[in-house]
């Protein structure tokens, strides 16, 4: 990657370091992202022009969870990082599907599909928070009338 790459403000994050709701529902990714350090930039607020050319700014595998060495395959556009993306862009479109179907039909509640998420489809149970926070923002934006409702 080069350096001499003019550095422009993250169109992610508009130059912040991290994402808000704002940037996340700016970008379409509701179902996916919650807001955090934004992953396109990495919490710098700046990015080169060959990133720009190089990953769609709402590219859904460069999250600030993606390690460092991963990354680096993925920008660089190592082919088996590439498939490693395109799987998991496909994993989490069907992970949402199974969780707007147990919520919406089968009236499943944010615990009990979080316990259907680990003991039937494997999720890692030490992460039970963070599966938490994503079934949660999944259903949240998944029907338009429950917006007003605390979770
Ligand atoms: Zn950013």
């Amino acid at each position: 990657m080069t350096t001499k790459e003019p550095e422009i403000d993250c169109p992610r994050c508009l130059g912040k370091g991290f994402v808000n709701d704002a940037d996340i529902k700016r970008l379409g990714r509701q179902l996916e992202w919650t807001s955090g350090l934004c992953g396109y930039c990495v919490g710098i607020g700046t990015v080169n022009a060959y990133m720009l050319k190089n990953k769609e700014v709402n590219d859904l595998y460069l999250t600030s969870d993606l390690p460092l060495v991963e990354r680096e395959k993925y920008l660089s556009n190592d082919q088996e990082a590439l498939d490693r993306a395109a799987i998991q862009e496909v994993n989490a479109k069907l992970m949402i599907g199974f969780i707007q179907n147990y919520y919406l039909n089968e009236k499943k509640s944010v615990d009990e599909i979080v316990e259907i998420l680990i003991q039937d489809y494997g999720a890692d149970a030490n992460k039970i928070s963070q599966i938490k926070t994503s079934v949660t923002n999944i259903i949240k934006h998944t029907n338009p009338d429950v917006d007003g409702i605390q979770f």
